[in-house]
């Protein structure tokens, strides 16, 4: 798709497209690939480095965000192209080595533009019911296990422009949800798991790392 002086790309699916301006300024960008159902990235996006199980950041708590800044900001869009790239259905900041208290989830990764949700310092406000299903992390790839999620979650938290937002998630985004808010707090999805099924993927991963594949 062509404006009057700027110049776009689509990427592997139409939904997505990057924009330039003859400024660089993505937020022209965004006023204007919005009427297009657009997702507009920034041109400068960078693919960050996954950190994987065994990494020090993943196990401890992140620090609230003060201010939405620029940095947070091209934190913020780093982290979604990260995430399309992997490709994931959500991603929090200490996995790209960022101890803040930042996610961003897309449930529908990629095919629908409404569903892009990015948070910064999110809290719950409710959580009910209970599903079980499988699930894996960018963190530590390769492994999935049954973990127990809430089946309906809401939360609070501000939007990338610093606005405060509540969204209500069910089922896969329910789970994303908690599985990102458990990265927030140090927490993977294998240490809601017990016993042989636990002890059996810390030794694979253990394994890969003494042969320099993890
Ligand atoms: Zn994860």
């Amino acid at each position: 798709m062509e404006f009057a002086g700027w110049s776009s790309t689509f990427r592997s699916s139409p939904f997505f497209c990057i924009v330039r301006s003859p400024q660089d300024r993505v937020f022209s960008a965004r006023s204007a690939c919005s009427a297009f159902n657009v997702v507009v990235f920034r041109s400068d996006t960078v693919i960050l480095p996954i950190l994987k199980y065994g990494d020090s950041v993943l196990l401890e708590p992140a620090r609230r965000v003060e201010a939405i800044t620029s940095d947070i900001e091209r934190l913020i869009d780093d982290m979604i192209e990260t995430m399309y790239a992997a490709p994931g259905v959500g991603l929090a900041a200490p996995q790209v080595g960022v101890p803040l208290r930042i996610f961003v989830v897309d449930p529908s990764m990629g095919r629908d533009p409404a569903a892009l949700i990015a948070m910064v310092n999110p809290e719950f406000v409710s959580r009910e019911g209970m599903q079980l299903e499988e699930e894996g992390c960018l963190s530590v790839p390769g492994f999935n296990a049954t973990v127990v999620r809430p089946m309906h979650a809401v939360i609070k938290g501000l939007n990338r422009s610093g606005a405060e937002e509540v969204r209500e998630g069910r089922e896969l985004l329910a789970r994303a949800f908690q599985h990102e808010m458990d990265h927030l707090d140090g927490r993977l999805f294998i240490d809601h798991l017990r016993g042989i099924k636990r002890d059996m993927i810390l030794r694979r991963i253990r394994k890969l790392a003494r042969a320099g594949k993890w």
